[in-house]
């Protein structure tokens, strides 16, 4: 492209983003298409010759908008909502402009001091010293890994980095709840430790794993002869949103030696809204911690906040340095690609100082507490329906909910309603709910039961959508059970 034309195509571009945006209200959150009807669709032989871009953003508009679930949807509830929000996109846009690679002060001054600067901030959102080292990187799951990499280096003394595992005689141990995240077990995974090695400690009535059960899965792995090396706590679990006793975890972390990962890639930022802030763990104690910008800080896919306390322990693990990256040292600069394996690294930090900037940690801090806020107000609606179970209660803007209407209850009386009915009757609800594109919700199982997760973070949801959101519920609910009986 000419630059002349690269300016009208840049500007339908930003129209295009722009009608979206302003459209997204009227889009079903998610579509409803076949996977054969949209591969159908969309692939298409390879072209041999330059195309024109108008078709390119026409099909752009056609074939790939209409059949995608919409993220930035206000009634998008599924997983942990998040935003991609306007700074953050333009910034994104900027960044691929500038196509700097981040991997060395040299080859990116301003992007690496950038990337300080918005580890330093972010430290200060989450309560962490700011003297951490710090790193971004593209999502929670591969920031587990690092810090877990860096652990077994540090904890264990193996020098596996150097020798591998090869003769090493004893179980390395891990530990983490039963209601941790994936990612745990993949990085047990990828370090060859072996998920049968993570030890899934048993969380408490209200999901949260505590420091006198995870004491006693060390000690009785200590007697068996076994290696323990690091715990992975979590502020913010998946599925219901609860935080682990951190405090108490530390301390047990401390008494065996053992490095402490909290994974805060969804609770860390929380804390910024007053109530986040009384409720929040604290995680100055962490020897690793790990936040999500991307689920909570309106930042679009893909950066992860990865922060260690212990200076240099990410660098001895993945400091290796090539001929043809050495360059001279000079004081006080981060060569960012010793702090995990990526080499190439895109320019996060340009989307953070532009979100930060924009809203400013306060506009950041209000904008958390409505979500919290609206997240209240439909735990208390369900909570007083008599046909609707609030099930766990939460800090945090999730709410986990499900129908278990009287006339079922009646048909088991006494006998409580068996939990398979339930997940059949509140599968259904969530199927409904989502194809109807008013919204899109997401489940999780928990001990007693099926439930319907409904996630609140999005930027542009209004309590008017939250309302609809309850309305279409309970709209849906009674039609599958009308259904169920009929
Ligand atoms: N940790 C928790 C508690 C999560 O809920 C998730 C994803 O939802 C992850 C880690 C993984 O995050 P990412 O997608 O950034 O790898």
């Amino acid at each position: 492209w000419e630059p002349d034309e690269f300016v009208g195509n840049g500007e339908a571009v930003l129209a295009f983003i722009g009608d979206y945006f302003a459209g997204i209200r009227d889009l079903p959150v998610s579509p409803t298409v076949d996977p054969k009807t949209l591969s159908a669709k969309i692939d298409t032989e390879v072209p041999q010759v330059g195309e024109d871009f108008t078709a390119i953003l026409k099909d752009t508009q056609s074939l790939i908008v209409p059949y995608l679930t919409h993220w930035n949807h206000p009634r998008f509830h599924a997983y942990f909502s998040n935003t991609g929000s306007l700074p953050g996109v333009l910034a994104d846009t900027v960044s691929s402009a500038l196509n700097v690679n981040a991997m060395l002060w040299k080859s990116s001054p301003a992007a690496s001091a950038l990337e300080k600067t918005v580890l330093r901030w972010m430290a200060g959102m989450l309560g962490i010293a700011p003297g951490n080292d710090g790193v971004l990187v593209n999502g929670a799951s591969l920031a587990t890994l690092y810090a877990l990499t860096a652990a077994r280096e540090t904890v264990v003394g193996l020098d596996v980095r150097e020798r591998g595992l090869t003769g090493y005689g004893r179980r390395l141990r891990l530990y983490t709840s039963d209601q941790a995240h994936s990612s745990v077990d993949k990085a047990a995974i990828v370090l060859g430790i072996g998920r049968e090695n993570v030890v899934r400690v048993p969380a408490d009535d209200g999901y949260s794993m505590r420091g006198a059960a995870l004491a006693a899965a060390v000690q009785a792995d200590l007697s068996a002869g076994h290696q323990p090396f690091a715990v992975v706590a979590t502020a913010g679990t998946t599925a219901v949103a609860a935080d682990d006793e951190i405090d108490a975890i530390a301390d047990v972390c401390r008494q065996y030696f053992l490095w402490l990962h909290v994974d805060a890639a969804y609770g860390g930022f929380w804390r910024l809204a007053g109530s986040g802030a009384e409720a929040a763990a604290d995680l100055s104690r962490a020897d690793s911690v790990v936040a999500n910008p991307h689920k909570v800080l309106y930042a679009p896919m893909e950066v992860t906040a990865l922060y260690c306390r212990h200076r240099d322990a990410l660098p001895n693990v993945f400091r290796l340095v090539p001929e043809y990256l050495r360059t001279s040292p000079d004081d006080g600069v981060v060569d960012y690609m010793n702090y995990s394996p990526q080499l190439g690294r895109s320019f996060r930090a340009l989307k953070l100082w532009w979100i930060i900037r924009s809203f400013g940690v306060q506009g950041l801090a209000n904008r958390l507490q409505r979500s919290i806020d609206m997240a209240r107000w439909l735990r208390s609606a369900a909570g007083s329906d008599p046909d609707w179970q609030v099930p766990v209660d939460s800090t945090y803007p999730l709410v986990c909910l499900r129908y278990v209407p009287r006339g079922l209850r009646r048909r088991y009386e006494p006998a409580p309603v068996p939990l398979s009915r339930i997940a059949s009757l509140n599968a259904g609800v969530l199927d409904a709910v989502n194809a109807s594109g008013a919204a899109f919700l997401s489940h999780a199982v928990l001990r007693d039961g099926y439930v319907l997760r409904v996630s609140i973070g999005n930027i542009r949801t209004e309590p008017s959508d939250i309302e609809a959101l309850w309305a279409q519920l309970r709209m849906s609910a009674e039609q599958v059970w009308d259904d169920q009986c009929a």
